[in-house]
């Protein structure tokens, strides 16, 4: 599941690849970019924001640009060495290349892929709230986000992305799980709100640089979360069946017994 981390992740795969290389050619599958060529353009840089990836160009007059794309739930970035096959995925998924003498980047099932001017990156990712994993992350800031819409159950509200940036559902189920609450608690009846942020960025540090997602510090297949994809399966901690529901747009696993309803 692409969530802050894997996105992290894969910025940093992107830096390997490309940064301070000038690309070859570039072959965008996408409508809106299909004429668009990046031969003679610099990799300046590869960052993330939440759960966009921002690839930062220099085009060949020097001008600043920004290839903006995002994973949602399926999307993914690979790097290959020139000449290695592309076996990540079908090859219809494809939607970008980019090529460099050393690596080729491959983008697979990406969306909202658009070239901005880099100073406008902020039409793309300044609605975001701040970033779990980024530079200038601020809990507090999170916390009064969050807290501006107290009805709202505190599951939806960790998904929004306009409150603080990276969580995904796997975070969610899993954090709410670790401070006991239920995800349909509304935001006003959370008991520590400046808690579940911190652990929230606590466990998407603690997954960076790495593809597989722990929470539980168990990194063997069936053993890496508490609540997420375990319906019915014993509570790590209780024993009771987790239970899984849908919650606002997404589906959501909890604990009956260690996540009770408040408010
Ligand atoms: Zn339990």
């Amino acid at each position: 599941m692409p969530e802050g981390d894997t996105v992290w992740n894969t910025a940093r795969v992107l830096e390997r690849a490309l940064a301070g290389a000038r690309l070859t050619g570039s072959d965008f599958r996408v409508p809106q970019l299909a004429t668009t060529d990046l031969a003679g353009w610099a990799v300046r840089e590869s960052a993330s924001r939440g759960k966009h990836l921002l690839l930062r160009l220099g085009d060949p007059a020097g001008e600043d640009w920004t290839l903006h794309s995002h994973l949602r739930m399926d999307g993914a970035w690979r790097a290959y060495a020139p000449g290695e096959r592309w076996t990540a995925r079908p090859a219809h998924l494809i939607r970008v290349v980019l090529r460099s003498p050393g690596a080729v980047a491959v983008g697979y099932h990406l969306h909202e892929v658009a070239l901005v001017r880099t100073a406008e990156e902020a039409s793309l990712v300044g609605h975001l709230g701040p970033d779990l994993l980024g530079p200038d992350w601020d809990p507090d800031q999170a916390v009064r986000r969050l807290a501006a819409h107290p009805e709202q159950s505190i599951g939806e509200a960790l998904l929004d992305q306009r409150n603080l940036a990276g969580v995904g559902n796997l975070y969610k189920c899993e954090v709410l799980f670790l401070r006991g609450v239920s995800p349909w608690t509304p935001v006003r009846a959370v008991p520590d709100l400046a808690g579940t942020v911190t652990l929230a960025q606590r466990l998407l540090a603690a997954n960076r640089g790495r593809w597989t997602q722990s929470t539980t510090g168990v990194l063997r297949r069936g053993g890496t979360s508490y609540v997420y994809g375990r319906r019915a399966q014993p509570c790590r901690r209780c024993g009771t069946a987790i239970r899984k529901e849908e919650l606002g747009e997404r589906v959501t696993y909890w604990c009956p017994a260690c996540q009770p309803e408040r408010g």
